[in-house]
């Protein structure tokens, strides 16, 4: 699912059949040679496919708009077996808007655990208090007020008005976007953003008045099983006719993107203190960012050519007001997020002197820590302290 970009202030209408497209802010730069010549073929043989090939997923047995809300914003960057267990946890815990709305922080965090860019957890109970507060519970059905929420951007608009409510928006994720350069053989790359727009422009004149949320899901759906990244399913695809990729023989060097940049890697460090009655320190993070809010060990970003005892001793001053005498190593993990990776190592440390001051701090048994939100790399760390106590 894509990312969603910075709230627009409008999503344009379907059009009607030979009338020419109208973008309110911008102009999508629609090429002629891009504009599908036979929609009313291209829905017809689209949603069929869906209809008989379509995988069950929970959030597809809903109309409730909440729903699939949470399951669009779980499918951000997500797959899609990763986000079942997830969304039913959720769901269970967090039946409604008001529930959300009303919750701990901490507790929607934690359900969040291991799913990654925690953003998307504290935008979502920000959005349900809005919610409460401006529009009685009630998700709003207009796109210029879904789009001031917190987290909803362009694309989740557009899934959760065609889908929930039954408007005619376009919902272009990653997945379209692939399949409709494929289709219009695009060879521009698909991560600029005028060619988004043209995308989007292009998929707008698609949509259907009638059931938009089932080609939409249908076009969504095209792609995750069949328009595949590196070997898409030709023969198994309804549109191969209008495929101008298949036809000219260079699916596989489509979609183009921009060249990659290099991901930048960082040495993390963490201090496993523990006190006299074997609890161990942990810290809380600041409620933004990309770990907002979640538990770690005291530590972090070495500075470069740092050692490792050296930068943890500076790191656990400036962070807690104490000193340590940094141990030997008793894990390391690596992990990957988005724009960097990082390798984190943690060191057994003993206190040398001070008292920890500064952000929310506890001294915590590993009952505890379970029960407390952690990131992946924390929560393996953890997992080794566990077994070497
Ligand atoms: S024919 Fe192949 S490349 Fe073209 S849309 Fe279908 S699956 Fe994608």
């Amino acid at each position: 699912m894509a990312r969603d970009r910075a709230i627009p202030n409008s999503i344009p209408q379907p059009l009607a059949a030979g009338a020419k497209i109208r973008w309110l802010q911008r102009p999508p730069q629609l090429k002629t040679k891009d504009i599908f010549p036979d929609r009313t073929r291209i829905r017809r043989k689209l949603v069929q496919w869906y209809d008989e090939h379509r995988r069950e997923l929970p959030w597809r047995r809903t109309q409730d708009p909440y729903a699939i809300w949470i399951s669009e914003i779980m499918l951000q960057q997500t797959r899609v077996e990763t986000v079942i267990p997830y969304y039913l946890r959720f769901l269970e815990k967090f039946p409604t808007v008001e529930s959300l709305a009303r919750a701990e922080s901490g507790d929607v965090v934690k359900v969040w655990e291991n799913l990654g860019y925690y953003a998307r957890a504290r935008n979502l109970q920000k959005a349900a208090q809005q919610i409460m507060d401006r529009f009685g519970g009630r998700i709003p059905a207009h796109r210029e007020e879904i789009l001031r929420l917190p987290g909803i951007g362009r694309y989740t608009a557009g899934a959760i008005l065609s889908i929930a409510f039954g408007r005619p928006v376009a919902a272009v994720d990653g997945n379209v976007r692939r399949v409709i350069s494929r289709l219009r053989a695009i060879e521009d790359p698909i991560d600029d953003d005028e060619v988004r727009e043209r995308i989007e422009a292009l998929v707008q004149t698609l949509v259907p008045k009638r059931d938009p949320g089932r080609f939409n899901q249908a076009l969504m759906e095209l792609g995750a099983v069949c328009c595949t990244p590196k070997t898409p399913i030709c023969p198994s695809c309804p549109l191969q006719t209008d495929c101008r990729a298949w036809e000219q023989g260079f699916t596989d060097r489509l979609p183009v993107r921009r060249k990659r940049k290099v991901i930048p890697h960082r040495q993390v460090v963490a201090a496993i203190l523990r006190n006299e009655k074997k609890r161990i320190l942990i810290v809380q993070r600041p409620g933004h960012g990309l770990l907002g809010s979640l538990w770690k060990f005291p530590g972090g970003i070495l500075d470069s050519g740092e050692s490792p005892e050296k930068g943890l001793k500076r790191i656990v001053r400036e962070e807690l007001g104490i000193g340590i005498g940094v141990g030997p190593s008793i894990a390391a993990v690596k992990h990957a997020y988005t724009h960097f990776r990082i390798t984190l190592t943690a060191f057994a440390c003993v206190l040398s002197g001070g008292v920890p001051s500064g952000p929310v701090w506890r001294w915590a048994g590993i009952e505890e820590i379970d029960a407390l939100p952690f990131s992946k790399a924390d929560r393996l760390v953890a997992a080794s302290v566990a077994i070497d106590p």
